[in-house]
């Protein structure tokens, strides 16, 4: 999870104006040409959102869209069609596989930012891109850290901890979860690793007293407990 969007689209210059304005949004953009290459780079740490252009060659967008969703690793990626027919029989064989939004071509880059920004919004993403729990604030776009509204060194992977168990408080993440969704699936990484990046995240917090945040799940795994106010 990241404030990344997977965009798969096969036409160059459609590819690069969203690339370029999806950027100056304020987004890290992952492009793809093909729905092979997009599964390829599914493998590793997941997007926030993915685009997927409905005709493209080989594999097609509506079929890639049906993998993601029967994927346990991908199934509850947000995702948005674009797509240059407009025919109702599409949209709804589109939404009976559980794509979340479709974009008709041809789309303003504003108009789509703004179905970007509803999603994340339905999905509980930040939309500036801050993730804000009492005195912990973290920034998606800028890679930062603050506490008490001064700047904290966090390492990258003890970052995408942090924003992984930020955006889904309370809920348990098993070692191999965890493995999955901030390494990725194609690295090969020992389980005990996980356990020595939420000592080094519980090490960045210590010295706020924020550090039992991250609460160790006996038999389990690991959990984050928004911080009670006041
Ligand atoms: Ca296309």
């Amino acid at each position: 999870m990241t404030n990344a969007i997977l965009l798969i689209e096969d036409e160059p210059d459609i590819r690069e104006m969203l690339t370029f304005s999806l950027e100056r949004a304020g987004y890290e953009v992952w492009p793809a040409e093909t729905a092979e290459q997009a599964l390829t780079l599914l493998e590793g740490p997941l997007p926030s959102i993915v685009l997927i252009d409905w005709m493209l060659p080989g594999m097609s967008g509506i079929e890639l869209a049906r993998r993601l969703r029967r994927d346990e690793h991908t199934a509850s990626l947000p995702l948005i069609m674009l797509t240059a027919r407009g025919e109702e029989s599409d949209k709804l064989q589109g939404f009976d596989i559980g794509v979340d939004d479709y974009v008709v071509k041809p789309f303003s880059p504003r108009e789509l930012l703004a179905r970007i920004k509803a999603l994340a919004r339905r999905t509980g993403q930040p939309d500036d891109g801050v993730l804000k729990h009492g005195r912990l604030v973290l920034d998606l776009t800028a890679h930062r850290l603050a506490i008490n509204e001064h700047p904290v060194s966090i390492g990258p992977t003890e970052f995408r901890l942090l924003e992984l168990l930020m955006l889904n408080p309370d809920r348990v993440f098993d070692r191999s979860q965890l493995l999955d969704r901030v390494w990725g699936r194609s690295v090969y990484v020992e389980e005990r690793t996980v356990d020595v990046h939420i000592l080094r995240l519980r090490k960045v917090l210590k010295p706020f007293n924020l550090d039992h945040l991250v609460e160790t799940v006996r038999g389990v795994g690991y959990r984050y407990v928004r911080e009670n106010p006041g």
